[in-house]
């Protein structure tokens, strides 16, 4: 059977115009190189919004995904797998959690967090004790639940009315949730590094003082690690480096290194309200999913793999700090481990996608993370050869926009 041919341009025949993809269809990739249909190299600095961890075609997730397809590949929650089994152990053992809920995305492991938590005050005080609070910026997902609980409107404009008993606040700003957290409140949820709201990083004292806050008004404390987890960091999850321990985590991006796959983690005690039959998802625990992650972690939570990240970081900053000694267009670097985010200045401002398609024709992958930041989130095992390679595309790309 020959396949058709398609390009770039057959996006805008037949898919819904909710994205707008680069100008080229990537359809190789190896480590932190991929190529296109065209067969032009670029570094992968994007790594698939943080996801590609392990970099492309990863020869210890390319063995056991295809030795998983072999054995068996999709069963449903009417029975449970061994890889779910596995996996769901090394988490517990890796994290503060007893237990795991598996999923296939962000969305769907936020979605059951917050759930959870209401269910959770549901069971212990009341249906009263519903509120959940949020923050400014953040960023939870898509569906109409996760979307209300994130902080940015224009997400929601439109799809009105959305779940009611939702706060949000200024990001770091302890006195704002010390005033607005009560007795109706049942979960308060933030980032540890904003990432699609511009890499931004909490501050350890509002990190810390949300753990009190929550604790004195019985609130249960959850951290969307979807972004930060899995080592992205420098720590396997973000909030190891924090000193406080949450009641509930989520995962998703980095997890399957590329395979879909999302989880919840939480507490024996939290744990209980979600009991049987209150929530579930048919490819939840999808034996190819999780063979595929359990690798991931395998790779990833090693001492000496999470101790190259933060040295990866420091020549990421290193390098992006000379480039700004030559253009000026940076106000700010931001992020930890590798996820790294810089901010335009002033004169410079909502013009960040300008600098991601120049990058692009340089033949490198980046992110932008909002109007004003470019973002990096490469493979977290990324060699320093590529990230200097890409870093001097990334040169070559800012050039090119202020000579235009
Ligand atoms: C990407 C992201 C999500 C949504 O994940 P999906 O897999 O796209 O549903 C949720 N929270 C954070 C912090 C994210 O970065």
């Amino acid at each position: 059977m020959t396949k058709q041919s398609v390009t770039r341009a057959d996006f805008d025949k037949v898919m819904v115009p909710n994205y707008n993809p680069q100008q080229m269809v990537p359809v190789r990739g190896r480590g932190s190189r991929v190529w296109d249909q065209e067969g032009k190299e670029y570094i992968d600095f994007a790594g698939g919004i943080a996801v590609t961890a392990l970099g492309h075609a990863h020869p210890a997730l390319v063995k056991t995904l295809k030795e998983q397809a072999d054995k068996i590949w999709h069963l449903s929650n009417i029975f449970t797998n061994e890889p779910a089994l596995r996996l769901a152990q090394k988490l517990c053992e890796a994290t503060f959690a007893d237990k795991v809920f598996f999923c296939n995305s962000g969305t769907e492991a936020n979605e059951a967090a917050f759930k959870l938590a209401r269910k959770y005050s549901y069971d212990h005080v009341g249906p009263e004790k519903h509120e959940i609070i949020s923050f400014e910026k953040s960023f939870h997902g898509r569906s109409l639940f996760t979307v209300s609980v994130g902080g940015q409107k224009k997400y929601r404009e439109g799809f009105e009315p959305v779940p009611a008993g939702i706060t949000h606040l200024p990001y770091n700003d302890i006195n704002a949730l010390k005033n607005a957290i009560s007795a109706r409140t049942c979960a308060v949820v933030l980032e540890l590094v904003q990432g699609e709201g511009g890499v931004i990083n909490a501050d350890p004292a509002f990190v810390k003082a949300a753990r009190e806050l929550c604790d004195e008004h019985n609130a249960l404390l959850i951290f969307d690690e979807v972004q930060t987890g899995i080592g992205r960091t420098g720590t396997f999850f973000a909030y190891q480096q924090y000193d406080v321990i949450p009641d509930i985590i989520t995962s998703a991006k980095a997890l399957g290194g590329g395979f879909p796959i999302g989880a919840m983690l939480t507490t024996d005690q939290c744990a209980v309200s979600l009991n049987f039959g209150s929530h579930g998802s048919t490819y939840g625990g999808n034996p190819l999913a999780c063979a595929v992650a359990e690798v991931v972690i395998d790779e990833i939570n090693q001492p000496e793999v999470l101790a190259a990240i933060n040295a990866k970081h420091q020549k990421f900053v290193k390098r992006l700090t000379e480039i700004n000694e030559k253009y000026h267009i940076f106000q700010d670097t931001r992020g930890l481990g590798l996820l790294i985010g810089v901010e335009l200045v002033e004169q410079w401002q909502g013009k960040a996608a300008l600098f991601m398609a120049a990058a692009r024709e340089q033949g490198l992958m980046m992110l932008i993370a909002g109007p004003n930041v470019l973002r990096f989130a490469p493979s977290l095992i990324i060699d320093d050869q590529d990230i200097t390679q890409g870093l001097d595309k990334l040169d070559a790309a800012i050039a090119q926009v202020l000579a235009q």
